[in-house]
């Protein structure tokens, strides 16, 4: 048995999850259905939102805010990483700009989350 802590919205049900597969999972605890949903994906294929930085030239600040625009698989997070050290865009950039088009092939881009003009 795990436990788990559904963070879908600010009630953060403690989950019991028995199971490893799709179709045998049990999860208790959960106050609605997208607990139950929440578990199924930790369990069977976990996935994170990722936050960071990438280096901007022309800008009045060396790095901007990013962040992938959908959750992606948990065992790319370090090569998604890596590819935000390795990425250079330029100014002007504006909120929701695609910094990183298809990150680490995993068909999710990365926005930018802050925007900022030409120096
Ligand atoms: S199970 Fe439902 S009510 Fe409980 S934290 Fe998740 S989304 Fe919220």
């Amino acid at each position: 048995m795990r436990e788990l802590i559904c963070i879908s919205c600010p009630m953060g049900c403690h989950l019991k999850v028995e199971g490893d597969t799709l179709e045998n999972i049990v999860v208790t605890g959960n106050g609605c259905i997208r607990g139950v949903i929440y578990a199924k994906n930790e369990i069977t294929a976990p996935k994170r939102m990722v936050c960071g930085t990438v280096k901007i030239e022309g800008a009045t600040q060396p790095v901007v805010s990013v962040k992938t625009k959908e959750p992606i698989p948990k065992e790319k997070i370090f090569d998604c990483l890596e590819q935000f050290n390795q990425t250079t865009i330029f100014a002007p950039v504006n909120v929701g700009d695609v910094a990183i088009s298809n990150v680490c092939g995993t068909g999710v881009d990365v926005v930018v989350t802050k925007g900022l003009a030409k120096k």
